[in-house]
């Protein structure tokens, strides 16, 4: 018999476009015979759209409003086999719809509700990396409250790390609300900025000039398995939004040309860093690699990476000998095996 997914898209996210694009890819590249696909896109609003409206957002590439409310969706949802929560940044990949699913009884792919809230929030994610000492840059929270009651807090941060230095919303993705602040004078846009997204907001050292950008995927769950380590190349200053996602604007190379010990560091972080979070599943897992002084830092975890075709997660494992839609097919049995 046919696996019946539901396949969850869009979201009251940062990310909303993002995850549209990536459920066209899985919608487009799943073989028909194996799986019996039912998108279900959720509006910026937070609301579930009916087939007609999930069809038309998917043409569209985004759905501004519509739909009912979560609780009629979920008993719906109640009838696939598996859920494919394709939602990215919050309210998707930050443990609430992870917790929905788990109250429902339903399996779903991907982390659960501690290792996708314990990956989303940067801030939380580094205590826990710190504790396991794997590599990462120094680093400050600020809370939007710290610094309403102590508004010279952020510059006392600032300073400690020195400049240049990274603002970024704590739990979000895509570069969306990420800075590159250069002097004093850039911080108080940077914040706002990041500030709008989320009441959490990490301040982060750079790297000694532009790091090489390493990424690895993570596939499983009790006994994960790392793939051949990535690299993305642009030359934008930094990797922001725009360079994501026009198309020609970076490249991948797998394997990446680094040395064997560096691409093996990065794998033996990953791993670590995918045990340490409770991650299961899936997850893209990113470094910088500073050529100059041969040291890498683990920057980030995402538990549910970027999907379309041509996204770094499902190339990694391509390099590795798994196709896109042994892939998938692998990720739906993980959603129904002990985590
Ligand atoms: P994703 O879309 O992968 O989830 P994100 O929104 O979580 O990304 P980050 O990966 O934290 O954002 O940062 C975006 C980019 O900003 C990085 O890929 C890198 O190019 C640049 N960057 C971020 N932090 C630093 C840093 N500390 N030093 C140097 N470059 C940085
Ligand atoms: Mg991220
Ligand atoms: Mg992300
Ligand atoms: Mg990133």
């Amino acid at each position: 018999a046919k696996v019946r997914i539901l396949l969850l898209a869009g979201g009251q996210s940062g990310e909303h476009e993002v995850s549209l694009s990536s459920a066209r890819g899985v919608l487009a590249a799943l073989p028909k015979d194996r799986f019996e696909v039912t998108p279900l896109v959720i509006s910026k609003e937070g609301r579930w759209l009916p087939p007609a409206d999930t069809t038309r957002a998917l043409e569209a590439g985004v759905a501004e409003t519509g739909g009912d409310l979560m609780l009629r969706g979920v008993a719906d949802a109640a009838s696939f086999d598996v859920v494919f929560p394709l939602l990215h940044g919050p309210n998707g990949e930050d443990g609430t719809v992870q917790g929905l699913l788990t109250l429902a009884g339903i399996p779903f792919v991907g982390s659960g509700v501690l290792g996708s809230a314990a990956s989303m929030d940067k801030a939380m994610t580094k205590q826990v990396l710190a504790a396991h000492g794997i590599p990462q840059v120094p680093w400050r929270l600020l809370t939007r409250a710290q610094v309403r009651r102590d508004p010279a807090a952020a510059l006392t941060a600032a300073r400690e790390l020195g400049f240049p230095l990274f603002v970024k919303p704590a739990n979000m993705g895509s570069s969306v609300g990420i800075s590159k602040v250069r002097g004093e004078d850039e911080l108080d846009g940077a914040l706002r900025e990041a500030f709008a997204h989320d009441r959490r907001v990490v301040l982060e050292a750079m790297t000694q000039g532009k790091p090489r950008e390493l990424e690895v995927g993570i596939l499983g769950n009790d006994a994960p398995m790392a793939s051949p380590v990535g690299e993305l190349r642009f030359d934008a200053d930094f990797y922001d939004y725009e360079t994501k996602y026009t198309e020609g604007r970076a490249t991948m190379h797998i394997p990446a040309d680094v040395p064997h010990a560096v691409a093996e560091q990065v794998r033996t972080y990953a791993l670590a860093a995918f045990r340490a979070l409770d991650c299961a599943g899936l997850a893209r897992i990113d470094f910088f690699y500073e050529a100059a002084t041969g040291q890498v830092y683990l920057n980030e975890v995402n538990t549910m990476p970027g999907f379309t075709p041509t996204s770094m997660y499902p190339n990694l494992w391509a390099a590795a000998g798994l196709s896109y839609a042994d892939l998938v097919t692998r990720l739906v049995e993980l959603a129904t095996e002990d985590r």
